[in-house]
């Protein structure tokens, strides 16, 4: 079992909007990232970062939520260009379907989304979830639920593969279906997929909170 991280790109938002007692001045780097789970029952891609129709998709959203990026290889490109065998993934995990998480989802037609009910509520009609509208569209949706648990303090998740190495919890608050996913290797190390819980890493070391 493997984490791999696939960086497909950056956007610019002022640390104001990011971190309490950010600066206007202050522009930040906020990554657009895919991070693919290996795992012998089978893999899993959770968020997909920017993809292959990404200025399409920027039109998309509203105006207020456009902003400068750069993009680089999506995470398609990045496991076709190593010979990655599509067949061994069994679906897509966004950890919420706001555009810079799921535009890369175009590069993954005949892959299932795995949403949970509450986001799929979310993603069904607010105009910050176009993007994910448009490009979920001929996918398969598979629901999951909360099933599970407690893990870390968390009443309820969800097991992916029933051995405590892929986890999914309900964070909600960024979106009413927010999603972390904890991934534990078997050296024992743990990793969490936050999505937007925060955006910087001044909003998880000791420091003031995100302001939205
Ligand atoms: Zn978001």
């Amino acid at each position: 079992m493997t984490l791999h991280h696939l960086p497909t790109g950056t956007y610019q938002t002022r640390a104001a909007l990011a971190v309490r007692g950010g600066s206007l001045r202050d522009k930040r780097p906020f990554a657009a990232s895919a991070v693919l789970v290996r795992h012998p029952k089978g893999d899993l891609l959770i968020d997909a970062g920017f993809g292959a129709g990404l200025s399409q998709h920027i039109a998309m959203l509203p105006w207020y939520m456009r902003s400068p990026h750069e993009a680089g290889r999506t995470a398609a490109e990045q496991l076709d260009a190593v010979g990655y065998d599509r067949g061994r993934l069994i679906g897509v995990v966004p950890t919420h379907t706001h555009g810079d998480h799921t535009s890369g989802l175009d590069g993954f037609r005949g892959t299932p989304i795995w949403l949970n009910v509450a986001e799929r509520r979310y993603a069904a009609s607010l105009p910050d979830s176009r993007v994910f509208r448009h490009v979920s569209a001929g996918h398969e949706i598979r629901s999951y639920d909360f099933d599970s648990g407690p893990y870390l303090g968390f009443p309820v998740d969800h097991d992916v593969h029933g051995d405590g190495s892929v986890v999914i919890m309900l964070a909600p608050g960024h979106t009413t279906g927010s999603a972390i996913v904890f991934v534990t290797l078997p050296s024992g190390i743990r990793y969490a997929v936050v999505g937007d819980l925060t955006w910087q890493l001044d909003g998880i070391r000791p420091q003031p909170g995100r302001t939205a």
